[in-house]
């Protein structure tokens, strides 16, 4: 028998599967990780394809050294092939996103003293004859319940215990768990479901029962926020695990939504495994052994969970599916809900989408059930746009006013200004100078009270300049205002002990800093909490009563197809934030562009006329949904390099069944030129083919001259 194993190796050079002869006492199956020598190295491989015989001869075929664990699953390797060719990846790529955590590293079960109740100490708990202390008999009845950790009881008290063989203690693998506890305690028994829940699980329970939900479209639960989504899941997933299958369930950001968590552990107990960065390595790979086992049979992570080792997927669930986490950004670039796409496809599982704001794409390609009340019947916030031209402070005086009169009322606000640091650039009054970042072509940003500037894409930060190095001009003028110096006005206008500021943006440093940011603005009983788009994600904090958009089009402003999509997205992803529980609640956008469209919907909570105007837009400029965007991005030292593999890219594409934009000059970033090309194209497969040849076609030039070359289907 022999093997076709694809090495799990990162260059690109190495392409297709490698033929192994089958040691005797050896027992891969398609999908086994195996160490294999590879090159004169060790390497990590998975089996692919099984074969009886090989093109070369017996001898000339090494065996693998070891087949490790119980490996992945056919359809993710079937699904491996499938994610190289949609993404311009390898295959290597692909598996390597897909076998177990801590795979590389030869990580096994943890080890650990396991004490359990041995018959004569059952007989001496009940009996009571046997001479034992308190102490003693405490620990006996203690194990009644079960097998217990050595190290949890005092593994000392336990070993005088096992001498007298009342308790066996022996070295067993067991799992590291996350520790959920902390997390608080969620209703195990659904609620009554509202009208339109219901309606809408029926739909979802019809899709399961027929059988085809793997061909049928998507189902997008469009509801507003507090509708009542999650509940929908829950049902979902239910339904599915009493069919007999499994699920899974992506969210954007665990860490900072744990609530979704918890209310599917504590609807479902053990056989919720979670998935994500922020566990340590060893709890990382148990969970996936649970997982694999079949021991779990829910997952719930981002988007690495698209690829959890579950057999007979029947559903896979996409909560708040507008958001770009969705979106991985090394190689392959892929899109966890495009693969969930494929996966659903591949296990006949239902695909449930869910958003307050669904992306356009999801609006044409999927069937809408609506949520169209919050569950406690509270009107949606009332929206109120304010116009910022001619003003010069950053707060509209409305906006300072509502502030002072929340604080006196002792109420929550939530401040969204989708920009950090104190200010968007320096620049000379007497020359003009700007001051830019030496390795990126973009302004330096003001931060930390005004005495560092810093670049948001390389990470290079200098104490802000005394004076101007062009011309020795001392007057610096600082421009426009980041979340850093909002912060500080508000503390300075507002603040005090029972009024706390708080902020929360990628400066906030760690991600546990964040999340316990947000857990003090969720206990606090007033303050404000000043942030970036991070602010207005899935949170669900009680009274809130004010929310304020600052800046609301800057989003617009970007070159990006996708602008008006996120300025709608973030004012009602915001307000949603707004106005649950008791009070009510209002939002004030401040704007420069008061009559743009996105910002007119968002105002009156119109989501279909949004998406349906969004459409029109995308269909006439022909944009996604209606074509497909393939960005590639060449990088060199000097720009003549970056053009010329451009250039040279483009010649080799051939004809693309939609358009090419470019080569076209991007900013300069981290020290590197760069040059880009978009193809929009109608039809979707072929075009990626062709990038993918062409960009293999250059990339012995692109090698040469020190250029990289990196495509993204579908980018952000
Ligand atoms: P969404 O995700 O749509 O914004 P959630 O799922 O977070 O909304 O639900 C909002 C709140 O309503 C949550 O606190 C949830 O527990 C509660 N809830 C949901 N469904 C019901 C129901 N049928 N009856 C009572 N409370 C519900
Ligand atoms: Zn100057
Ligand atoms: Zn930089």
């Amino acid at each position: 028998m022999i093997a076709r194993v694809q090495p799990l190796t990162t260059t690109r050079a190495v392409r297709g599967s490698f033929d192994y002869r089958i040691a005797p006492g050896q027992a891969p199956v398609v999908g086994s990780l195996l160490r294999i020598p590879f090159r004169s190295r060790s390497l990590l491989g998975v089996v692919v394809e099984l074969a009886d015989a090989s093109q070369l001869p017996p001898e000339r075929l090494a065996e693998p050294e070891a087949v490790l664990g119980p490996g992945i699953g056919d359809d993710l390797v079937a699904l491996s092939a499938w994610m190289a060719a949609e993404y311009c990846s390898t295959r290597a790529r692909a598996l390597q996103l897909m076998i177990p955590p801590g795979a590389a590293a030869g990580r096994g079960p943890r080890l650990a003293l396991v004490a359990e109740l041995a018959d004569a100490g059952e007989r001496a708990l009940s009996s009571g004859e046997a001479r034992l202390t308190d102490r003693q008999r405490e620990l006996l009845a203690a194990l009644r319940d079960g097998p217990e950790l050595a190290s949890r009881l005092g593994t000392g008290s336990l070993r005088r215990l096992a001498d007298r063989g009342l308790v066996s203690i022996e070295r067993r693998p067991v799992s590291r768990r996350p520790d959920l506890h902390a997390l608080g305690r969620a209703s195990a028994s659904p609620p009554p479901l509202t009208d339109e829940q219901a309606a809408a699980l029926a739909e979802i329970e019809r899709s399961l029962a027929s059988g085809r939900a793997g061909d049928a479209p998507a189902l997008l639960l469009h509801g507003v926020t507090g509708s009542g989504k999650t509940e929908v899941y829950l049902g979902a997933v239910a339904a599915a695990l009493a069919a007999g299958r499994t699920a899974i369930v992506l969210v954007p950001e665990i860490a900072l939504t744990p609530q979704t968590v918890w209310r599917f552990r504590a609807r479902f107990g053990d056989i919720v495994a979670v998935l994500h960065s922020a566990l340590a390595p060893g709890e990382r790979h148990d969970e996936w052994m649970r997982l694999r086992s079949g021991e779990a049979r829910v997952c719930i992570g981002p988007r690495s969970a698209v690829l959890a080792p579950l057999d007979d997927i029947g559903l896979i669930v996409v909560d708040e599916e507008h958001e770009s986490s969705y979106k991985h950004e090394g190689d392959p670039r892929y899109d966890a809900r495009t693969v969930a796409r494929e996966r659903a496809r591949a296990h006949g599982a239902l695909l449930l989408l869910g958003s307050a704001t669904p992306r356009p794409e999801s609006a044409l390609e999927a069937a809408r059930l609506r949520l169209r009340r919050r569950v406690d019947g509270r009107p949606l916030p009332s929206v109120r746009v304010l116009d910022m031209r001619d003003r010069h402070r950053p707060l509209h005086p409305e906006t300072t006013i509502a502030l002072a009169d929340l604080r006196r009322a002792g109420g929550k606000a939530i401040v969204l200004l989708n920009r950090r640091g104190w200010s968007n650039f320096l620049s000379c009054r007497a020359c003009g100078r700007v001051w830019l970042c030496p390795n990126c072509d973009v302004a330096l940003v003001l931060h930390r009270d005004g005495r560092f500037v810093a670049c948001h894409h390389c990470g290079h930060g200098e104490p802000v300049p005394a004076r101007c190095d062009r011309c020795a001009s001392v007057s610096v003028a600082r421009h426009g205002a980041g979340t850093e110096r909002i912060e500080h006005e508000l503390r300075e206008a507002l603040g005090d002990e029972a009024f706390p500021v708080m902020r929360l943006d990628a400066d906030s440093s760690t991600l546990a800093q964040r999340a316990a940011t947000l857990q003090r603005f969720a206990a606090a009983g007033s303050g404000v909490l000043v942030g970036t788009q991070m602010v207005a994600k899935g949170h669900d904090f009680p009274g809130v009563s004010l929310g304020v958009v600052i800046d609301a089009d800057q989003t617009l402003r970007f070159p990006d197809f996708r602008a008006e999509e996120r300025t709608f997205t973030l004012i009602t992803q915001l307000a949603g934030r707004t106005g649950r529980g008791s009070d009510g609640g209002r939002v004030l956008v401040q704007t420069l562009a008061p009559e743009a469209r996105p910002i007119g919907f968002a105002a009156q909570h119109d989501s279909d006329g949004f998406l349906a105007d969004e459409l029109r837009r995308r269909r006439a400029l022909g944009y996604p949904p209606y074509a497909s965007l393939i960005r590639v991005v060449c990088a060199a030292a000097d720009e003549e390099a970056a053009r010329g593999i451009a250039h040279g890219l483009r010649l080799r594409l051939g004809p693309v069944d939609g358009a090419v934009l470019g080569p076209a000059p991007l900013f300069r970033l981290r020290g590197r030129a760069r040059s880009q090309l978009v193809v929009k194209a109608r039809d979707r497969r072929p075009a990626i083919e062709a990038v993918g040849r062409a960009v293999e076609l250059v990339a012995p030039d692109a090698a040469r001259r020190g250029a990289t070359v990196s495509v993204d289907v579908d980018p952000q």
